[in-house]
């Protein structure tokens, strides 16, 4: 009985064996497979987490990227369109 793991960003997938109580840790348990790797919980209330895994830091950084809001274009041409430095000329 087998289980996968697969990152939430790339789609890498790890085959591991679940770990159960008062048994000896298999060699490809859930821990040792996914040595290096990173698991984010979101909490979403009463009995309910979700957990993504990532398999590199750039890949949970790739998929945090994704869920912040878009900046509107428009707000940044605010910047882009500001007024230029003047010269100051000597006194
Ligand atoms: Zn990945």
């Amino acid at each position: 009985m087998r289980r996968v793991a697969t990152c939430h960003s790339c789609g890498k997938s790890m085959e591991y064996a679940p770990c159960f109580e008062r048994r000896a840790l298999p060699e490809d348990a859930r821990c040792n497979v996914l040595s290096g790797w990173l698991t984010v919980s979101q909490w979403k209330g009463i009995g309910y987490i979700d957990q993504y895994d990532f398999c590199s830091i750039d890949c949970l950084l790739t998929w945090v990227k994704a869920q912040l809001p878009q900046i509107p274009e428009t707000f940044l041409d605010a910047f882009r369109d500001g007024p230029t430095q003047k010269e100051t000329t000597g006194e």
